[in-house]
């Protein structure tokens, strides 16, 4: 596992198994939180670096999605740390194993019952922030997905949200709701992050630089149009 140094507060541990798996730990000022928790054997590798880190204890577990590549070391890091593993509300019943993620297929419990809780939202639906992290809901590749922006880094940890290739967007692998998934990443030229990391792919810098172009090619795929209104930030759909 390659531990990289990404920004002022943040770390991405990555592992490799055909593709890229990435987990981030983020440092705050009473100890870390640990984003994501990646393949079951990453659990060691995450718990001998966050000891070697030497910035306080793990203080709580954030999912971007519960797909078995973001929670496989889920049970064995919380055998070891009994802390909180913060999630959207639609993401908990899959955690939980009371939902499947695809059709017809067994559920399969990330954790035991009651052991993750749903992000606090306001009135209006906006996910409090959790330390440094702010939660952002960007569903599509799965009903409860979310990206963390940390605002004083001005980096965005975002899952699944996209997959990249030599610093280029790529659309995320097995997506069931793809227009969707292009709704969602608007929420990167609303935020405008300076780099962004994702869980299969490498770095990129200032992505929002190519968000239209990414937008407009994703959408002839899938039959959506984008309209460029000053920037990119409205997509109309043909269908
Ligand atoms: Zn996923
Ligand atoms: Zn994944």
């Amino acid at each position: 596992m390659k531990a990289t140094q990404i920004s002022e507060h943040i770390w991405s541990l990555r592992t490799w198994m055909i593709i890229p798996i990435t987990v981030w730990v983020v440092i705050e000022e009473d100890g870390v939180t640990l984003v994501d928790t990646g393949m079951s054997m990453m659990a060691k590798g995450i718990l001998k670096f966050i000891k070697r880190l030497n910035a306080g204890p793990l203080k709580q577990i954030v999912l971007t999605h519960g797909h078995p590549d973001h929670v496989g070391a889920l049970k064995s890091i919380l055998n070891h740390d009994t802390v909180t593993v913060f999630a959207h509300s639609k993401e908990v019943p899959y955690l939980l194993g009371e939902r499947s993620y695809r059709e017809g297929k067994k559920p399969v419990a990330a954790l035991i019952n009651g052991g993750v809780q749903a992000f606090a939202e306001d009135d209006g639906g906006e996910i409090h922030a959790i330390g440094s992290l702010k939660p952002y809901f960007t569903p599509g590749h799965s009903p409860g997905h979310v990206v963390f922006y940390h605002v004083k880094d001005r980096v965005m940890l975002a899952g699944d949200l996209f997959s990249s290739k030599n610093g280029k967007l790529r659309k995320p692998l097995f997506t069931p709701n793809m227009k969707e998934v292009l709704d969602s990443s608007l929420v990167v030229g609303k935020l405008l992050p300076k780099r962004m990391e994702v869980c299969h792919g490498h770095s990129v810098f200032n992505p929002a630089d190519q968000l239209s172009d990414y937008i407009s090619e994703e959408s002839k795929k899938h039959r959506t149009s984008v309209v460029s209104a000053g920037g990119s930030d409205k997509i109309q759909r043909r269908d």
